[in-house]
Order: structure tokens, then sequence, then C-alpha cells
């Protein structure tokens, strides 16, 4: 119910109505009016009978000017949703007939226009009221309107208008100043004698190059920032494409920010881009660490092996492998131990290379001596039988020619004996020489896999249990460092030992490098796959929530059914069942695990083929 329905709905018969002097008179008739229209008696309907029986009518002042403003309400703009907001406010102001509210609604449409127009004239208002309604000594109300009226009739255009009457604000607000001794002004313009108001018009035009000059000024300022963050963000990083990308829209706000509020924005948006540039300095600090160790290394090592292409081959190939691949703390890390064990394992190897090469060599030399023995011994021997052939010519009797000819025996037997016992040296020589050079070339190929197999399942190619322990290890560190999640997941085959028993041990080892390499080539490249033991996995998924985790897990298993385990060109469908579980401050890798493998034993009891969380 409205005030001017009920009042119109009043009006006639009060035409008719006596005239009353006396208040109290009125007040009853008041009353009467009320009861006999059946209204409520709320102040208001009170308030307007009593007025119109008084013949005073409301007042002016008094009046709720309802009409105007709901006028003035359907002509506001309703564009951006701080006008949305405004104007909501100003109609439950009204609404609700509060004065002060409405005010401050139309305190909020001057600061809004202010914020929109490109010359501020709401901040230039809501100054000038302030200044106009504060007092200054010597500054009459009458002499500012003076003062007024003489930057309005003496303004050609509003350009001028707005630069002169700026002028006269900060000249009044000088004026405070100046009897305060508060420097409210940057002390550009001379503070203003108060006994010189109206020539105060006049010091306007003078401050406004203040004015125009700041704005250039900061006008550059934002260029200039902004091409800071285009050129040496945007520009420096791009290798990083969300860095690049949040520089060039930081940029472009800094250029635009001209409101209250987009300046928040970029001061905020500003804190996210100095918060990640952070943590990217520290990365590629680390990052510049790791891949000098590991030149040192290498270098260190190229020195031992420069003889040997076998070895120097394996190192870099490791070597060109990380530098082909993007540059990452991970792949730096994992090319760094196997480095290390490489070069630890090699060290090794060499040794016993070197010794069984030194002992062939000794093999060598011994059988040399042996056939200069043995040529010694025959050439001895042709001496020897020389004499008794001479012997033989000058024999005169049988008993002459028998002692020559037992000689002959004796020399003949001792160089058989001779000569088997060089046979028998000159082949054990050579089985000691096949024997070390088998060695030789057992070492050799060891020493080629070594690079590969150090930390890695012969099988399967996943991570073995050592590398697993460094992978975690390091995916551990990472995430304390950057504060962000890791998940573990252990796996494991279900009824594996039915698969092994009905189609032979071989298939069960093929079905278990068909699910590693489903599990490779289905999670994301730095996801982590290890064999813990027989046919049970483990993964470690870092920037992963336990949702997350368990969601790419389940996808995993669809991924198995698609990409269905072939054996004999029958079709075999290999299921496994999961746990999953983050790590938490105050975990080991033990505890983890442990806790991993509850929840999949869980998910076994569940009824197999199925992700549980712990
Ligand atoms: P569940 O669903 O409860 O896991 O049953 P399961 O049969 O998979 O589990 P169980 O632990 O009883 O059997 C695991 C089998 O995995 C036993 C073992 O012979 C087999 N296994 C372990 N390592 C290998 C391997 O390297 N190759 C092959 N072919 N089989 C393996
Ligand atoms: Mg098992
Ligand atoms: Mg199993």
């Amino acid at each position: 119910m409205t005030l001017a329905v009920d009042f119109s709905a009043a009006a006639d018969p009060l035409k008719i109505m006596p005239n009353f002097s006396n208040p109290s008179e009125i007040a009853r008739e008041t009353l009467r009016q009320l009861a006999i229209k059946r209204l409520s008696p709320s102040p208001e309907n009170y308030r307007a009978i009593y007025h119109e029986i008084a013949g005073t009518t409301t007042e002016a002042g008094e009046t709720f000017p309802e009409r105007e403003f709901a006028a003035l309400l359907a002509a506001l703009p309703k564009q951006s949703a701080a006008q949305l907001r405004i104007v909501k406010r100003f109609e439950s102001a009204l609404k609700a007939k509060n004065w002060q509210d409405c005010q401050a609604g139309l305190n909020g449409l001057v600061n809004q226009w202010g914020q929109e127009q490109e010359t501020p004239w709401g901040e230039l208002f809501g100054e000038f009221l302030r200044q106009w309604e504060s007092k200054q000594p010597g500054l009459t109300i009458a002499r500012k309107r003076d003062a007024f009226d003489h930057v309005l009739t003496g303004s050609a255009s509003n350009e001028s208008l707005f630069s002169r009457l700026q002028g006269l604000i900060k000249s009044w607000a000088q004026n405070v100043a100046a009897s305060d001794d508060i420097p409210l002004t940057d002390g550009k313009a001379p503070p203003v004698d108060s006994t010189a108001v109206p020539a105060s018009t006049d010091t306007g035009p003078e401050a406004v190059p203040v004015n125009a000059e700041e704005k250039r000024l900061a006008g550059e300022l934002r260029d200039l920032f902004g091409y800071t963050l285009e050129t040496l963000i945007a520009g420096s990083f791009t290798d990083e494409p969300e860095i690049a990308g949040d520089s060039r829209r930081l940029a472009h706000q800094a250029r635009t920010a001209t409101s209250r509020a987009s300046v928040d924005g970029l001061q905020n948006g500003l804190k996210r881009l100095a918060f990640r540039l952070e943590l990217l300095t520290e990365d590629r600090a680390e990052l510049r660490n790791n891949l000098l160790n590991l030149l040192r290394l290498l270098i260190a090592n190229v020195g031992e092996l420069v003889s040997d292409d076998h070895w120097l081959q394996g190192q870099i190939a490791i070597v060109s492998d990380i530098v082909a691949a993007p540059l990452s703390l991970r792949s730096l890390g994992d090319a760094e131990t196997r480095l290390k064990e490489v070069i630890f394992k090699q060290s090794q190897l060499k040794q016993n290379l070197t010794d069984a090469k030194e002992s062939l060599k000794h093999m060598l030399a011994e059988f040399v001596d042996h056939l200069a023995e043995f040529a010694d011994s025959t050439s001895e021997y042709h001496d020897k039988i020389e004499v008794c052939a001479e012997k033989i010519n000058q024999a005169e009797n049988i008993a002459e020619l028998k002692d020559v000819l037992d000689e002959v025996i004796r020399e003949t037997q001792q160089i058989q004996r001779n000569t088997q016992r060089s046979r028998d040296d000159l082949q054990a020589a050579k089985r000691r020489v096949d024997e070390a050079e088998k060695r030789i070339d057992e070492l050799q190929s060891e020493l080629d896999k070594a690079s590969l197999l150090v930390r890695h399942d012969q099988l399967t190619g996943a991570l073995n249990r050592r590398g697993l322990e460094e992978a975690m290890d390091k995916e551990v560190a990472r995430s304390r460092r950057r504060r962000a999640v890791l998940c573990v997941a252990m796996l494991d085959i279900d009824n594996f030992k039915k698969l092994n028993d009905s189609l032979g041990h071989d298939a069960g080892d093929a079905a278990l490098i068909h699910l590693a390499t489903v599990i490779r080539e289905s999670m994301r490249p730095h996801d982590t796959v290890a064999r813990f033991g027989g046919e049970e996995f483990i993964l470690l998924l870092p920037d992963t929530t336990l949702d997350d985790a368990q969601t790419a897990l389940t996808r995993l298993q669809r991924e198995l059914t698609r990409r269905i385990f072939m054996h004999n060109n029958n079709r075999q469908l290999i299921t496994f069942s999961a746990g999953v579980t983050d790590f938490r401050a105050d975990d080991s890798q033990t505890s983890v695990t442990k806790r991993a493998d509850e929840a999949m034993y869980a998910a076994k009891q569940a009824g197999k083929n199925r992700v549980c969380v712990a």
C-alpha cells in the first residue's frame, strides 16, 4: 500500500471538510477520518490526513520524492555489473524510502561515472562537494559561489571547465592546508593566501599543467610497465608459455588500468606471476647445478675411457638422450644416477678386463719361452743325431753300432718327451687363452649392457626396486619443495598364477611386458612406473590429487581391456586390482607403500579388478 494511493482515495471527501484551526481539533478529526476510511493508523497515514485537514499539506522537504526517483532510476544506465549493482541498491533504498541509502546510491553513481569517463568528472565533483562543505578560514559560501560562477561563465569548453574547476578546488584545499600547516599537495603549486580568494580562480590554470603532466607521466609509466612485462618477462620465457601468456595479459591490463578495481586486479595478477617466477627461478637454478654435476662426472670419466670407444659411446648416448628431450629436473636427475652407476660398474669391469688382458699377455710370453726352449732342444737333438750319424759311418762293428743306436734312441726319446711336454703346455696355454678371451667378451658385453640395466627391471624395462627408491626420493623432495600433491599406487595382476599355470611361464612373462607397456603408454610422461615384485607394480603420480589418481587408474584398467593381451592368437584378458594413497607429511617410503598395499588388498577383497583409495 503506497501513500499516493491512500491519499488520492481520501482526497474528494476532504474538500468539503470544515476548517480546523486548533491542533487538538485537527488531531481528533484526523483520527475520525482514519476510522471512517478504515485506514490503518500508521504514522504515514496519520501525517497525510493531518496535513490534509490542517490545509498545510505535506511540506516539500518532508515529501519523499518517490516518483522523481523512480523516473531517474528508469533512466539509469544498466550495462555493466557495477552499474547494475548501483541500480539495485538505489531501487531497494527507494522501496524502503530510505533517504540515506538513496544518497549513497547517488554517490556510487557519481563515482562510477568518474571511473568510466575519460575525464574523471565524478572524482572532481566528489572533491568539489567535499571542499564546498568543509570550512576554510576566510572563505564564505558566498565567496565560493562567486568564484564558482566565475569559473562557469569563463570556461569556453568542457576541457577548460574541467581544468579550471580543478584549479579552483585545489586552491580551496590549499587554503586549508595553509592555515592548518598540513602539506596536502605535492608542493609544486604555491599555497594560496586566504585573503586572495577571488584570485583563486586564476591559480586554477597554473595548477593544471601539474595535473596534466602527472596524467601524461602516469600514462607513460603504464606503457613502460607494459613494455617491460611484454619484452623482458614474456620475451625471456618463451619456453614457458603459461608465464609468457600471463605476462602479456598483465601488460595489457597495465596499459588499460585506470580504475581502482583494475589496478587491484593488476596487483593480484602480478603477485601470482611473481610467485610463479620465484618457483621457476628455483627450478632453473637446480637444473643448472644438476647439469653441471652431470658434465663434471662425464668429463672425469672421459679421460679414463678415451682409449675404448664402446664405453664412451654408452655414456655419450645417455647425454645425447637428455639433450634431445626437453630438459627437466627429473630426466637430469635420472641421467646423473645412471651415469654414476655406469661409471662405477665400468670401473669395476675395467679392472677385471685389464687383469684378464694382463694374464693373457703373461701366458703368451710363457708360450713363446716354451717354443724357444723347444727349438733349442730340437737343434741340440739335430746336432747330436749328426754326431751319431758320423759315429755310425765310422763304426767298425755291431757292438759299436749298438752303442750309437742306444744313444740315438735315448736322444730321440728325450726329444719326444720334450715335444710332448711342449704340446701339453701349448694346449694348456691355448685353453687358458680361450678362457681369458671368453671372459673378456663377457665383460665387454656386460659393460655394454651396464648403462641400460642398472636401475631397470630386465624383463619389463620398468624401474626396479632400487630405481623406485631413488625415484621416490626425488618425487617426495620435489613435492615438498613445491607443496604439491604426490600419489602412490600399488597394482597387482588378478589371478596371475592361474594364467601362468594354464599358459606357461613364458606367457606370464609376456603378459607382464604387455602390462608394463600399456602402463607406460597410457600414463603421463612424468609418472613413474616400477616393478615392485613378481606381478606387482608401483606408480608414482606427481601433481595428482587422490581423486585424479583413482580416475587415472580406472582409465588404465579400461585401456587394458581395450588393448587386449594376445597369446598364440588368443585374446587373454588381464585385469589388476589397485590401491591408491597420497604421500603425507609424516610418511616414509615404507609407510606410504604399506598403505597403498593395504588399499590394494582391500580391492582384492572387494572382488578384484577395481581401485581402492586408502
Ligand atoms: P591374486 O589375484 O590374488 O593376486 O592372485 P594371483 O594368482 O595373481 O597371486 P599370487 O600371488 O598367488 O600369484 C602370483 C604369481 O605370479 C606367482 C608367481 O608364479 C607369478 N610370478 C611372479 N613373478 C613372475 C615372473 O617374473 N614371471 C612369471 N611368468 N610369473 C611370475
Ligand atoms: Mg601378488
Ligand atoms: Mg596377483
